[in-house]
């Protein structure tokens, strides 16, 4: 049953293209495939490969470098077409890193850096598909974090930890964030951190790197890792854009990728509304289907405006991206999308639950999976508390309360 969400908002000739194509691709992979994938927790390899040979991770790369050169207002489509087909949240994860780690090389990477690189992502040949921010003592707080770069001549030695690096598994090279200069001697915590391409066979290779995988209860086929770095050696013309600004090149395309998430929620929710609708007219109690009980239908109704609404607000954000508007009204528009999503896939997914009565916890409905999933887009990979913290400061101008 196809519920009529993703034609609430107009689409343009080049998104109802992207849409099409991506859902061509979907159709080879049914239920039973990221069923499977979740039991397994195998990562969906085919569907990867048939994604990449189709240069969809060249998909914001200029075409000057071999890519197709598309926006944010591509990307929405194409995120939420792969949720919303099947895969659900963790679909769109398990190549969310392929397309998002181009933004800052794109931007800030030297130019040889790019001639070696951009084409062969676009290709689908080069996988980066992983980013390591976060630490154990540095999640939402990522100024804090400790691991530490030195320059050495013409090459950076790197120390410290990571937590919860996903894909690096799957990855030909991590975008790694670490300190160049310690806290206590930059004026702002923002300052002295550097981005660093890391080549992960050469990582492997010099024995600088292990990976502990991280048992998780949603997204299983998508992998993540704590990652050991001791002694690394990373050649200083893999530092990306300009030793210190690390942090503000990161932030540069925060927000576009913001959007792009809350597009990766509304497919989950979708997802899981279509399901329940279906469930719903067909299964029969009391001499009738289910669904034409109110405390059946209501609940399904209140998701579908909800997710309607939060469509509405992640579609206009990447218009608005698309037309330059300045960082402080794009991020209003990419955290009000980001909460209001992720809430809408819970909710939508909760709602399914409860539709199939105790089938709703049974693996063969597809539905505990998506509420399992709708949770953790609540966390990732920025909190609802962080997404509400940035809108009361910066969109209703209150006080910072750290
Ligand atoms: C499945 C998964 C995949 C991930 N993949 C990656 C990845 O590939 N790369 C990467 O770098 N990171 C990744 N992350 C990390 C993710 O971005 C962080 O988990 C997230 O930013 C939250 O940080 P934290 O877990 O340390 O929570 P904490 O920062 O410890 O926060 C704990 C709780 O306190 C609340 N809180 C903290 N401070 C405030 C405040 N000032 N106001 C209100 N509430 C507050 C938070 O909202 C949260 O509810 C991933 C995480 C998960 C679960």
């Amino acid at each position: 049953m196809d519920v009529p969400l993703r034609d609430s908002v107009p689409l343009s000739e080049r998104q109802r293209l992207v849409r099409e194509s991506i859902r061509d691709i979907c159709a080879d992979y049914d239920d039973a495939y990221w069923r499977e994938r979740a039991a397994t927790g195998e990562y969906p390899t085919d569907f990867v490969d048939d994604l990449a040979e189709a240069g969809w991770f060249g998909v914001l790369v200029p075409e000057a470098y071999g890519g197709a050169g598309m926006a944010t207002t591509e990307t929405v489509v194409m995120m939420e077409e792969i949720a919303a087909n099947g895969g659900g949240f963790a679909a769109a994860q398990a190549v969310h890193g392929a397309v998002y780690t181009s933004v800052p090389l794109v931007e800030y990477a030297s130019e040889s850096l790019k001639e070696e690189l951009l084409p062969a992502v676009a290709a689908g040949e080069t996988r980066i598909q992983a980013f390591g921010l976060t630490e154990p003592n540095a999640g939402s707080e990522s100024t804090a974090i400790e691991t530490r770069a030195r320059r050495e001549g013409d090459e950076y030695v790197v120390d410290g930890e990571k937590i919860w690096t996903s894909r690096v598994d799957e990855s030909d090279h991590l975008l790694l964030v670490a300190r160049t200069t310690p806290r206590e001697a930059v004026e702002k915590a923002t300052r002295g951190i550097s981005l660093f391409l890391v080549d992960l066979a050469d990582a492997r290779d010099q024995g600088a790197i292990e990976l502990d995988p991280i048992e998780k209860t949603a997204s299983e086929f998508v992998h993540s890792y704590s990652v050991h770095i001791d002694g690394l050696r990373v050649p200083a013309d893999r530092l990306v854009g300009e030793e210190g600004r690390g942090f503000y090149h990161v932030l540069d395309g925060l927000n576009e990728e913001r959007l792009v998430i809350a597009a990766e929620c509304l497919g989950l929710g979708e997802l899981a509304l279509e399901t329940a609708v279906e469930y719903a007219g067909e299964r029969e109690v009391f001499g009738g289907p289910i669904g034409r009980n109110q405390a059946v239908q209501h609940p399904l109704a209140e998701a579908y405006a909800r997710l309607r609404a939060a469509r509405g607000e992640t579609y206009r954000g990447a218009e608005a991206a698309a037309t330059g508007v300045d960082r402080e009204r794009l991020g209003a528009y990419a955290n009000a999308a980001k909460y209001l999503a992720a809430d809408a896939a819970f909710e939508a997914a909760d709602a399914a639950v409860q539709t199939h009565g105790g089938f709703g916890v049974a693996r063969e409905y597809d539905v505990e999976r998506y509420f399992r999933e709708a949770r953790l887009t609540r966390l990732v990979p920025v909190t609802q508390e962080l997404a509400l913290n940035f809108l009361g400061e910066n969109a209703l101008g209150l006080p910072r309360s750290y």
